[in-house]
């Protein structure tokens, strides 16, 4: 049976590239007459000016977020059976990242309301082999750079920012990827800055560190045919750094427009919130760039069963049916996964594991009507009312 296509859809990326695909086709064009496919000159204009949009120094553009996470580790000084900090309401790449970097990832719980990593629970989860935390910017929202400060500078822990969902969003003054010793971006299409592929970044502040993600990402070489680092080969390519650089200039209004329509979204869900539809709490106001915008149906919803389970995928099922796409970030926790049973067991973590059954991810891209958000609203509404 097939559907009808959204009148809402969760993203749209072809939004955002028509009113610039001309320009981007000039720049793939010249590319490819110039034949400047692997480390090329739009590389280094990449690198240079994202670094610089980020408040850093230095930018190494890598072949993914996940590669950037373990490559970054590893430049990072993290050693075979070094412990390091997550928190478990995460994306699967951050745990890859840890264990490519032969590192031991060590899972902490999360803030209910915000849904980042809890700061208490980490450091009750220092050891003598921890190394590094690990804080997620997770639905474009940072983790309070100052409290993540505190914590390292007294336990003496690396900080390794994986900003893979919050390009240039900002808390306290500072920019994601900018507080930490080096920081993960990714490229992956629907995020906020987004190539037409796969593709991620490194960014520090510390020059020497930058040489070593440069090596480390060209197969451990810092010339050609000298190999004095265990490396790989994980570039970004030419061709997805020329397109990320005709998109860079737009990114702050992009993220501008996300944070407008996360307002509104804001004002019309308020009296729902009497009714369980609670929002992911926003602390860092307009420096959160939504990557998305995630809603918790609690056990206060009508939609709640008796048993207490809360009915999420009801409200989903609905809004389904009204043409309204939503999504889920993450359904099930990553402790939880078939292939990664041996990072902690049902219970462990339950601000996350309630998290994954009440969330909800709305509609959310530049360029999403007021208009549209409203009939989102309303369909959530009228599911409520069964
Ligand atoms: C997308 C993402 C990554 C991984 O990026 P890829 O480019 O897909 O490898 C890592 N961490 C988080 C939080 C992400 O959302």
């Amino acid at each position: 049976m097939s559907r009808r296509p959204p009148q809402v859809p969760f993203v749209n990326l072809s939004l955002q590239h028509q009113p610039i695909q001309t320009e981007i086709e000039q720049v793939i064009r010249e590319i490819i007459q110039r034949g400047d496919f692997i480390l090329g000159q739009a590389l280094t204009e990449f690198e240079t000016s994202f670094a610089a949009a980020s408040g850093v120094k230095y930018g190494v553009g890598v072949a993914c977020g996940t590669d950037a996470i373990a490559l970054g580790l590893q430049a990072c000084g993290i050693q075979p059976g070094d412990e390091v900090i997550i928190p478990a309401n995460t994306f699967i790449a951050t745990v890859i990242g840890v264990l490519q970097a032969k590192a031991v990832p060590i899972l902490v719980d999360c803030d209910p309301e915000t849904a980042l990593i809890d700061l208490t629970a980490a450091e009750t989860a220092i050891t003598s082999k921890t190394k590094a935390i690990i804080p997620v910017h997770l639905y474009g929202q940072m983790v309070s750079p100052a409290q993540v400060l505190d914590l390292a500078n007294r336990r003496d822990l690396i900080i390794f920012e994986d900003a893979a969902q919050a390009h240039l969003a900002e808390r306290e003054g500072y920019r994601a990827g900018s507080f930490g010793k080096a920081a993960a971006f990714s490229f992956y299409p629907s995020k906020n800055l987004g190539c037409f592929g796969d593709g991620g970044m490194l960014i520090t502040n510390d020059a020497e560190l930058a040489e070593k993600m440069r090596t480390l990402r060209n197969y451990g070489a810092p010339s050609k045919y000298l190999h004095t680092e265990i490396g790989t080969n994980s570039r970004l390519d030419n061709l997805q750094a020329a397109v990320l650089n005709v998109k860079l200039p737009y990114l702050e209004k992009w993220n501008r427009d996300r944070n407008e329509a996360a307002q509104h979204y804001n004002t019309l869900l308020e009296p729902l919130k009497q009714k369980g539809i609670v929002p992911i709490a926003n602390r860092s106001s307009s420096g959160h760039i939504y990557h998305l915008y995630v809603i918790r149906v609690t056990e206060k919803s009508p939609l709640a069963k008796p048993s207490k389970r809360i009915d999420r995928n009801t409200l989903q099922e609905k809004l389904a049916r009204d043409g309204i796409q939503t999504g889920i970030h993450y359904p099930v926790p990553c402790h939880l996964q078939p292939a990664y049973q041996n990072l902690g067991n049902r219970g462990d973590f339950p601000h996350t594991e309630t998290l994954c059954e009440q969330i909800l991810s709305l509609p959310m891209y530049p360029g999403l009507s007021n208009t549209q958000i409203e009939q989102v609203v309303r369909a959530i509404g009228r599911s409520l009312n069964c």
